[in-house]
C-alpha cells in the first residue's frame, strides 16, 4: 500500500520534472536570444561597408551566418547585425580600419538579463503555473492530488455541546458509552484489574435513532479531543489516498491520546471485501488499512474508536472481530416509554401548553423513529405559529402526527360526493372488522380528508400498550382489517375501485411473511423460505427456496388473504345498518375520533332498523 502511494508520487513528481526541464529549454532557445536579439537592429551588407569606411565601427564580431557589429555615433553606441556575405576582402578591410576591434565577442548580452530571463523568470512561471493547477484539480477532484496527506480540518475537535442528557430512551447504549468515556476519565481505576479498554464500539441501528446524536454526546461528555470524520470522505479517486488519510488520522489520534475518533456511516468503507475481479480497489485498501490501523495501537493507550451504521449485515467480519470493534451497540427504535421520554426532550425546547399528554402522542406512533419524533414536536411548533398561537397544544402535535404519517392536508382537493361516500363506506369497512375482531388494536380516529401522500381517508388504530410480540390471530385480524375497506365497497356498492391498492400491498405483506418468516402457516414447517436482506434499511427480502415451493407460496398467501376477506365481508353483512348508520355519520363530520365511533357501534339499533334486517 506504502510502496503504491510512493509510485503514485513518484509519477507525480517525474511529470513536474519533465515540464520543469521543457520550460527551461524553451527559454534558452526561443525567449532569451529573442529578448537580447530585440537590442540589435538587422541591417544590409552596405550600410556594413559604409559604417567601416567613415570608421565608425568600432567592434564586430563575425558569427558563421551573420556579423555583429557596434557602431559609435558620436558618443551614441549601437548594435547591428548583417547578412554574412561572402567577402575575401572583410579581413583586410577591417584590419585596415585599425579602430576595429574585430577579436573579441561583443558583449551585448546583459549578463543579469539573460540570467533573469533563462532561470529565474521560468521557474516562477512553472512555481505558478503548477499551484494554479493543482488548486483547480483539487477542486475538481477533492484533494485527491494532495498526495496521501490527509486534510487535518476533517478531524477537529468536536464541540457539539451535545450530553447524554439529550439523548433519550437509548437506556443500554448510554450505559455502554458511559463506561468508555469513564475509561477516559479514570484509566487506572480499570489498569488496576488489569482490564483493557474495548478499542472500539459499533453503534448499530435503524436511520434517526440518535446514532450520530450519541456519538456527539459522548464528545461533550469526555474531556478528550473527539476526532469526527464520515466514512465516505475516505473515498477518494485514486487508489491508496483513502489508505493514507486513515494513516494519517490515526497518527494524529495516537499522538493525542486518550482520545476518541468517531467514524460515521462506516459502511461506505467497511464493506464485504467479496473478492470479485474488478472489485473496488481503492475501498478494499482503504479497509485493509482501517484493520491494520486497529490492530496497530495500543488499547492501554485510550484511543477509542467509535463507528455507526445502519447495515451491520454487509460489514466485513474482519472488522467485527474482538480486538477492533468488539463492542456493538444497538440503537434500536424506541419503545412506548422511549418514544415519549424523545418526545419530551424535544418539547423541552419549545413552548408547550402544560397538560400536554405525550403518552398518547407516544402510543400513536409506534414504530417512529427518533428523527421523526423530534420532526413531529416541530411540526407542532409550527402548526402552532401558523395558527397564531403562543403556545403548542394537544391537538398540534395530534395533526402533527397524522402530517408525518399521511402528510399534509388536501384542503382544496374536489372530491365528488359519490366519491365521497364510497370512500366513508371504506373507511368504515376498515373500522367496523377492526372493532368486531377481538385479536385488533381499537380504533383511534376515522377520517376521509384527503392528504398530500395521496390517502383519501385512513383509519387508525393505537395499541394499548407496547406489544413486542405479533400471534398468529392477530396476523390474520390485522389482514382482515385491511381486506375491510374493499369488502365495504363490494357490499354496498357491488365494485370495487382502486382505493384499496394499499390494503393490498400491506395485507400480502403480512401474509406472505406468516408464511416464508413466520412459520405460520398450515402447509410449511418452521422454514425459513426468505431472508432478510437490511434489516434496518427497510427490510427487503429475497426468496431462499425452489421455484416450484415459490409457487406454493403464492397459493398459501393468496388463501390466507382470501380467507381473512370473506371473514371481512361476513362482519360487514353481520353488521350492515351499522355499517352504514356510521358511514353516513363520517360522510357528514369528514372526522371522528374512536370514542364517538365506540358509542354508534354500542347504541341499541333502532327497532325499524333491526325489521328491516329480519326482512
Ligand atoms: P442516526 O441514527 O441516523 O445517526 P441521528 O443521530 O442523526 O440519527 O438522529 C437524528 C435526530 O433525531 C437527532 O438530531 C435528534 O434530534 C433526533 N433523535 C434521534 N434519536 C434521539 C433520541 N434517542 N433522543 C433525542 N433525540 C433523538
Ligand atoms: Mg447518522
Ligand atoms: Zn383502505
Amino acid at each position: 500500500m506504502n510502496e503504491q502511494r510512493n509510485n503514485n508520487n513518484k509519477k507525480n513528481y517525474l511529470i513536474f520534472a519533465l515540464i520543469c526541464v521543457g520550460l527551461l529549454l524553451v527559454f534558452n532557445a526561443f525567449i532569451v536570444p529573442a529578448v537580447n536579439k530585440a537590442k540589435i537592429k538587422e541591417t544590409n551588407y552596405s550600410f556594413f561597408l559604409k559604417q567601416l569606411d567613415a570608421g565608425t565601427v568600432t567592434q564586430a564580431e563575425i558569427k558563421d551566418d551573420s556579423i555583429v557589429f557596434e557602431v559609435n555615433d558620436s558618443g551614441d553606441k549601437k548594435l547591428y547585425s548583417t547578412v554574412k556575405i561572402e567577402d575575401p576582402d572583410l579581413v583586410e578591410r577591417l584590419y585596415k580600419n585599425g579602430k576595429v576591434d574585430f577579436t573579441g565577442k561583443i558583449e551585448h548580452e546583459n549578463p543579469i538579463v539573460t540570467f533573469i530571463f533563462s532561470w529565474v523568470l521560468p521557474i516562477i512561471l512553472m512555481v505558478v503555473l503548477w499551484t494554479v493547477l493543482m488548486r483547480g484539480m483539487s477542486k475538481r477532484m477533492g484533494n485527491s492530488m494532495a498526495f496521501g496527506k490527509s486534510n487535518a480540518k476533517i478531524y477537529v475537535k468536536a464541540q457539539t455541546g451535545k450530553t447524554f442528557g439529550d439523548v433519550a430512551g437509548q437506556d443500554e447504549a448510554k450505559e455502554a458509552l458511559v463506561e468508555i468515556v469513564d475509561f477516559l476519565h479514570n484509566p487506572q481505576k480499570y489498569a488496576e484489574i488489569g482490564a483493557s479498554l474495548p478499542k472500539g464500539a459499533l453503534l448499530v441501528g435503524p436511520p434517526g435513532t440518535g446514532k450520530t446524536l450519541l456519538a456527539q454526546a459522548v464528545a461533550g461528555e469526555a474531556n478528550v479531543p473527539f476526532f469526527s470524520i464520515s466514512g465516505s470522505e475516505f473515498v477518494e479517486m485514486f487508489v491508496g489516498m483513502g489508505a493514507a488519510k486513515v494513516r494519517d488520522l490515526f497518527k494524529q489520534a495516537n499522538d493525542k491520546a486518550p482520545c476518541i475518533v468517531f467514524i460515521d456511516e462506516i459502511d461506505t468503507i467497511g464493506k464485504k471485501r467479496d473478492g470479485h475481479i474488478g472489485g473496488n480497489d481503492e475501498r478494499e485498501q482503504t479497509l485493509n488499512q482501517l484493520l491494520t490501523e486497529m490492530d496497530g495501537f495500543d488499547g492501554k493507550r485510550g484511543v477509542v474508536i467509535l463507528a455507526a451504521t445502519n447495515r451491520p449485515d454487509s460489514l466485513d467480519p474482519a472488522l467485527l472481530r474482538p480486538g477492533r470493534f468488539d463492542r456493538r451497540i444497538p440503537a434500536e427504535l424506541p419503545d412506548l416509554a422511549g418514544r415519549e421520554a424523545i418526545l419530551r426532550v424535544h418539547a423541552h425546547k419549545i413552548k408547550t401548553d402544560p397538560d400536554i399528554d405525550y403518552n398518547a402522542i407516544a402510543r400513536a406512533t409506534a414504530g417512529a423513529s427518533g428523527a421523526e419524533l423530534a420532526n413531529i414536536i416541530n411540526e407542532g411548533a409550527l402548526r402552532a405559529v401558523r395558527n397564531g398561537r403562543q403556545t403548542v397544544c394537544q391537538s398540534d402535535l395530534e395533526e402533527s402526527v397524522e402530517v408525518v404519517i399521511a402528510g399534509y392536508q388536501r384542503k382544496n382537493a374536489v372530491i365528488s360526493q359519490q366519491e365521497k361516500e364510497i370512500i366513508a363506506y371504506h373507511e368504515i369497512g376498515h373500522a367496523l372488522v377492526a372493532a368486531k375482531q377481538k385479536d385488533s388494536a381499537p380504533v383511534h380516529k376515522i377520517t376521509i380528508i384527503p392528504r398530500t401522500s395521496g390517502a383519501l381517508g385512513y383509519t387508525m388504530q393505537v395499541d394499548e400498550g407496547e406489544k413486542f410480540l405479533l400471534t398468529k390471530e392477530e396476523a390474520l385480524a390485522r389482514i382482515a382489517t385491511l381486506t375491510g375497506g374493499r369488502s365495504a365497497e363490494e357490499i354496498i356498492f357491488n365494485s370495487c375501485t382502486t382505493g384499496a391498492s394499499n390494503d393490498i400491498e400491506k395485507a400480502t405483506q403480512l401474509a406472505r411473511a406468516m408464511v416464508t418468516r413466520y412459520g405460520m402457516s398450515s402447509s410449511f414447517d418452521m422454514i425459513a423460505l426468505e431472508t432478510v436482506n437490511n434489516q434496518y434499511l427497510g427490510g427487503d427480502t429475497s426468496l431462499a427456496c425452489s421455484p416450484e415451493t415459490a409457487a406454493h407460496i403464492d397459493e398459501e398467501v393468496n388463501n390466507i388473504v382470501r380467507t381473512a376477506h370473506e371473514k371481512a365481508k361476513q362482519i360487514l353483512r353481520d353488521n350492515i345498518n351499522k355499517l352504514r348508520e356510521l358511514s353516513h355519520y363520517l360522510l357528514e363530520k369528514e372526522t371522528i375520533t374512536g370514542e364517538e365511533f365506540m358509542a354508534i357501534l354500542n347504541k341499541e339499533s333502532a327497532p325499524e332498523e333491526l325489521s328491516n334486517d329480519l326482512i
